[in-house]
């Protein structure tokens, strides 16, 4: 593959290089074809929408939206929206190919995409929201559609978005349009199961990896960073198998408990203090730079992209890393895991688990037809087992890390189809 620069990595790093440079190691080890390289390495199709919103004080302010579709080789784009004033055409473009490579890694028959809005939702109202939602909408009418891109929940989105798109586009074609958008609310075509699957799928994950490393459950301590939907939930349930969840950390801070901290009690807390843990006495209020860093078994990063880097990978004392937050780890920090001996269970595995569950959420709207919570849980937990031990054999064939092995099982799939189906 001498045919292929190797990807550049600056020192900050851009989501986009970071994917690319994992994505360059497993295309080499597949000795993948240059031409499928090159139609992979690059998204389908980049949409930019500039919003003007009507603010509740009658001011017009305008927002910039994104979609980027990266494949739709293996069926409709699949991938959520995020709300946040990170949001840049970069960081959409590697979220787009990573849920690519999750589809695939999990073997659920879509492609990938990635939206997103340059916006603080936290500082504006709820009407504002959903004003700049429908907007949002209207702008990707051409864009979306049940055959063709469906959305979902991210960062800074929830329900309450999603009914509205579903809203939206429904009106715009004149008839109700639920398998348009996955993360409803359950009345609306939401499914059960799907609130919490990504943090299920992240305690799936955690739980086949602690038995390849003979790590006992029960007597396992971990440290979660994010204690949004997917950290909270991961936290509940790995504390439900046995575990114990000695820190946690939000926006507020990072709160330590060596004896193990009572989620539910995190929870209820949350819950009754504006989304925020600030104040929780469950716990000492440590440096939220130590969460990461703590003496603990498991370590789950479920927050945002780019926490686990060059200046602290090497302080990590966990044994296993599980990647609830989409590229939470740099890719220069990538071989410095591996170097120590820590077991990382990649994000496009680790939290598959969300897409999985909006899989079978369109797969009920599309037979018009509701699963039983147990049967979503039972099939999700069966997918990603699956997924783990697929990309288990996989590093063991190749002798790579579980990251490069989740992109060689997607990259395969994807290639293949992409030969079988030929361009133009
Ligand atoms: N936003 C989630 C993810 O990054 C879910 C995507 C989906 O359900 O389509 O995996």
């Amino acid at each position: 593959m001498a045919y292929i620069e190797p990807a550049p990595i600056k020192d900050k790093e851009n989501p986009f290089e970071s994917m690319m440079s994992r994505f360059h190691i497993a295309a080499q080890h597949l000795g993948l074809d240059d031409q499928v390289y090159n139609v992979l390495k690059s998204p389908e199709k980049q949409v930019i929408v500039s919003l003007p919103v009507t603010m509740d004080d009658g001011s017009i302010k305008t927002f910039e939206g994104y979609r980027v579709i990266h494949s739709n080789i293996l069926g409709p784009s699949k991938g959520g929206i995020r709300y946040d004033m990170d949001v840049n055409i970069d960081e959409v473009k590697a979220l787009a190919a990573w849920m690519t490579w999750k589809c695939a890694v999990v073997d659920i028959p879509y492609g990938g995409a990635k939206g997103g809005i340059k916006c603080n939702p936290r500082e504006m109202s709820r009407g504002e929201v959903e004003r700049l939602t429908r907007a949002y909408t209207s702008a990707m009418h051409e864009v979306f559609g049940p055959d063709k891109d469906i959305p979902a929940p991210d960062m800074g989105t929830g329900p309450a978005e999603m009914a509205w798109l579903m809203d939206q586009y429904s009106r715009a074609q004149g008839m109700t349009v639920n398998a348009v958008v996955t993360g409803k609310p359950l009345v609306l075509g939401g499914s059960l199961g799907r609130t919490e699957a990504t943090g299920r799928g992240v305690m799936i994950s955690a739980l086949a990896a602690m038995e390849k490393l003979k790590i006992n459950p029960f007597k396992a301590k971990c440290s979660i960073q994010g204690f949004g939907n997917v950290g909270s939930w991961a936290a509940y349930l790995l504390e439900e198998r046995g575990a114990q969840i000695c820190g946690i950390s939000d926006l507020s801070g990072a709160y330590h408990n060596d004896n193990g901290i009572d989620i539910q009690k995190a929870i209820d807390y949350r819950n009754n203090n504006n989304g925020s843990l600030e104040g929780f006495d469950g716990a000492e209020k440590i440096d939220p730079d130590e969460l990461l860093l703590l003496d603990v078994d498991v370590l789950v990063p479920a927050a945002v992209e780019d926490v686990i880097t060059v200046d602290n990978a090497h302080k990590i004392k966990a044994k296993l890393i599980v990647e609830g937050a989409n590229g939470p780890t740099s890719a220069k920090a990538d071989s410095m895991i591996n170097e120590q001996g820590i077991m990382a269970v990649p994000d496009i595995l680790a939290n598959a688990g969300g897409v999985t569950v909006s899989y079978f959420e369109w797969v009920q709207n599309r037979l018009g037809y509701k699963w039983t919570a147990e049967r979503v849980n039972r099939r999700s937990d069966r997918i990603m087992k699956t997924s783990f031990q697929k990309v288990y054999e996989t590093s063991k064939k190749y002798d790579v890390s579980l990251r490069i092995a989740a992109y060689i099982v997607a990259i395969d799939k994807v290639s293949k189809t992409y030969t079988y189906r030929g361009g133009f």
